[in-house]
């Protein structure tokens, strides 16, 4: 694969790339039911409303919510998103040293 090749195809590995290590899945304990449910990292941000997929119940995520266990999710989430940027740009540019 030529240079000029992998230029014209950067923005769609990009694409592939952010998908494949967003598709990490963050742990989700419902407040209602108690059950814990897998969501992907993408998906769980501050503000996000999620339904339950076993009380059916609407969750709204909040980075300052008194709920431990949501705010342990976002913060996990928050973290998988930096690192799979990070994996990016050192697939794209090399090592950050
Ligand atoms: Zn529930």
């Amino acid at each position: 694969m030529g240079l000029r090749h992998f230029q014209v195809a950067k923005p769609l590995f990009i694409a592939l790339e952010t998908d494949r290590i967003m598709d990490h899945k963050v742990k989700i304990r419902c407040p209602a039911c108690k059950q814990v449910f897998r969501e992907r990292a993408n998906k769980v941000r501050d503000g996000v409303q999620l339904n339950c997929p076993n009380c059916c119940k609407l969750l709204t995520l909040h980075r300052d919510t008194d709920d431990p266990y949501l705010r342990r999710a976002l913060k996990l989430a928050k973290e998988i998103r930096k690192a799979a940027q990070e994996q990016i740009v050192e697939k794209l540019y090399g090592p950050i040293r």
